[in-house]
């Protein structure tokens, strides 16, 4: 008989998405008139910039013709590729990292989810409360929790994420061996300064822990006194692993993209408390498992280094920033509390009281604006809502405007 892994019948099926959608199909059905805006998914709405495009095409070409055309790729990514982001992103802000750190793949999400697997089954794990719900949920799969209690599964350190510690995540009280940090963060939108990160490289040094740092949302910072890498701090290179993508950075949500960073100095430890190199698990991992992004994605993610990509990109992420201060600006002078915002395309809106799902309906009968109830990212998030900046500036200032008549 074919069993089934039972941790998979621990998870909590995500109705976020599909209860949204079905509120939304309802206020439509009754309202066929209403322009509803969408500023509820965590996706970009702008076309790829042109430097990408024509690197795409070029690419596509190549494949095209015997002389030029590419199989199998290196499972770890092509050299042109990584080591441009080694240059670019790393040892430009004097971070010290190598092309051979850097190992190319179709996205964060997968990266985040996949690399629960080299670690044993029996590590103590804490994750922020609110949260991406994939570095959850992943090691729910890999049977690394108990069942799911009171919003919460067993064997999970949550880190909560509130207003009385500026919606960062509290340091555990017990030690833990594997730490998730988000930031900017996805959903609060909150950045973290170089001596909070600090604090965390100290945390793992000291606990022989590993964090996993997911830097999604790097570009969006612009505040030049926060770090933009975990590898910015003095050590981290020893205890943590960087994930990126040119999802929300270049738009490729839909051409997928990304890489995640293992410096060869990163370690775990046996039993026997003998170290091994994460680099050569990851390593291992993927190129047993992975056969490597396209090369014409590849080619396409290495123009977003070129002179014009990177003043493209650069125009892209502004715009969406300027659409986060829009609503940023209206939330205020609403007088609300929120976080996120700047440096962020998100923004984290306390619901004076109400329920998160309670508000999400508010703003979608009164004002017919879409956003994400922020308890569907943690039981820290019912009292909020999560309001994204990814759309077109009219529809923003049309949804902001509607927004500040229904809650005037
Ligand atoms: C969007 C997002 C990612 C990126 O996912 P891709 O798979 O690269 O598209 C990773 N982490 C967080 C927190 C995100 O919101």
């Amino acid at each position: 008989m074919i069993r089934a892994n039972d941790n998979y019948q621990k998870l909590q099926a995500s109705y976020l998405f599909s209860d949204i959608a079905q509120r939304v199909a309802l206020f439509q059905k009754n309202n066929p008139d209403t322009r509803i805006i969408r500023l509820g998914i965590g996706d970009v709405t702008r076309g790829l910039p042109p430097a990408v495009i024509k690197a795409f095409h070029e690419g596509v070409d190549e494949m095209a013709d015997d002389a030029t055309f590419r199989g199998y790729g290196p499972e770890q990514g092509y050299a042109f590729l990584r080591e441009k982001i080694a240059a670019h992103d790393y040892q430009a802000r004097g971070a010290d990292i190598s092309a051979d750190e850097i190992f190319v793949s179709d996205g964060a999400k997968c990266d985040t989810g996949n690399f629960q697997e080299l670690f044993a089954k029996d590590i103590k794990i804490a994750i922020p409360d609110p949260v991406y719900p994939v570095y959850l949920d992943t090691n729910v799969m890999a049977g690394r929790t108990g069942v799911f209690e009171n919003g919460r599964y067993q064997n999970i350190v949550y880190m909560d994420c509130l207003r009385k510690n500026d919606f960062l995540p509290e340091m555990p009280k017990e030690p833990v061996d594997l730490i998730y940090l988000c930031f900017p963060n996805n959903p609060t939108g909150t950045c973290a300064t170089k001596s909070e990160l600090a604090a965390w490289v100290d945390y793992a040094r000291q606990n022989q822990a590993l964090i996993l740092f997911d830097a999604a949302y790097e570009a969006f910072i612009r505040d030049d006194s926060l770090p933009k890498t975990i590898y910015e701090i003095d050590g981290a290179h020893e205890v943590a692993v960087e994930f990126r993508s040119f999802s929300k950075t270049a738009g490729f949500t839909g051409t997928r993209c990304g890489f995640t960073v293992v410096p060869k100095t990163c370690s775990v430890f046996t039993g026997e408390g003998e170290k091994i190199s994460v680099h050569a698990l990851w390593n291992r991992r993927q190129s047993t498992k992975f056969n490597g992004v396209s090369y014409p994605v590849q080619k396409a993610a290495e123009a977003v280094y070129s002179r014009e990509g990177q003043a493209q990109v650069k125009e892209l992420v502004s715009s969406y920033l300027q659409n986060a201060d829009i609503i940023c600006r209206t939330v205020e002078d609403l007088g609300y509390d929120y976080a996120g915002g700047k440096n962020s395309p998100y923004i984290w809106v306390d619901g004076q009281g109400r329920d998160s799902w309670e508000f999400f309906d508010l703003l979608l009968n009164q004002a017919s604006v879409v956003c994400t109830p922020g308890g569907g990212f943690g039981r820290c998030g019912n009292a909020y809502i999560r309001i994204s900046a990814f759309n077109s500036r009219k529809n923003v200032e049309l949804a902001m405007k509607s927004i500040k008549e229904a809650l005037k």
